[in-house]
């Protein structure tokens, strides 16, 4: 099998050489950049499968880098954050990473993630469409943007992934452990509820009538699954 490539975007020299020297051990082919402007030319160069982001970043912000390479790339983000920010905030931006680990880390512990998300990626993400279309519903994948018929749709990042998860493989069948793997990962510690309460906020946002659904439907006894109305 070919080797990935992780892109390291961080511009203190003593952790990306650590995350380096690990992720080297590990198999992976590593690129360093140093800043944010580093980073964005690395990206055409290298084409990584997945991207450790730095937040504070000279030249260009981790946060910028990240929404560059979401113009045109799915490819898994985990963002470095420094002491004191704050994760959720961070989330709560939508800028579209994946996954965040704030300093100072363990280096196996970043290591077990970038496993976990490119085997997440390479196991659910196959499609290279940007765009999936179904009669009445219009989901932008590369601009993380959704419309039911003419209405612009409000998602948040994990409503946004779960359907996603569901709609790229429209009619097949997921189980609530397959959804949060698919969209929490495996280092993610919730349970089935976690993905009833997201479903349920979903379907209250995309569905006409959420408790008589037209795409997200409840296989009973199994899980969920995306009714493709193409078909
Ligand atoms: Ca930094």
């Amino acid at each position: 099998m070919e080797r990935q490539t992780i892109l390291i975007v961080e511009d203190e020299i003593e952790i990306g050489q650590l995350l380096s020297d690990y992720l080297t051990m590990e198999g992976y082919a590593v690129h360093i950049a140093q800043d944010g402007q580093e980073g964005i030319e690395a990206m055409e160069r290298v084409h990584p499968d997945l991207v450790i982001l730095d937040i504070m970043l000279p030249r260009i912000s981790g946060i910028e880098v990240c929404q560059r390479i979401r113009q045109h790339s799915k490819i898994p983000i985990i963002m470095l954050s420094a002491k004191g920010e704050d994760s959720d905030k961070v989330i709560g931006l939508g800028i579209g990473a994946d996954d965040y680990v704030s300093k100072p880390f363990s280096p196996s512990v970043l290591v077990a993630r970038v496993k976990a998300h490119l085997r997440r990626y390479t196991t659910y993400h196959e499609t290279t469409q940007d765009v999936l279309t179904f009669p009445g519903l219009h989901i932008d994948l590369s601009r993380h943007f959704v419309k039911v018929g003419e209405r612009e749709v409000d998602l948040l990042p994990k409503e946004f992934q779960l359907l996603v998860c569901l709609a790229e493989h429209a009619g097949q069948v997921f189980s609530k452990e397959q959804l949060l793997d698919c969209v929490w990962g495996y280092t993610y510690c919730g349970d089935g509820n976690t993905v009833t309460v997201h479903i349920r906020r979903l379907r209250e946002k995309v569905e006409e009538d959420s408790s008589n659904p037209k795409w997200i439907k409840t296989v009973w006894g199994v899980g969920y699954k995306f009714e493709d109305l193409k078909r």
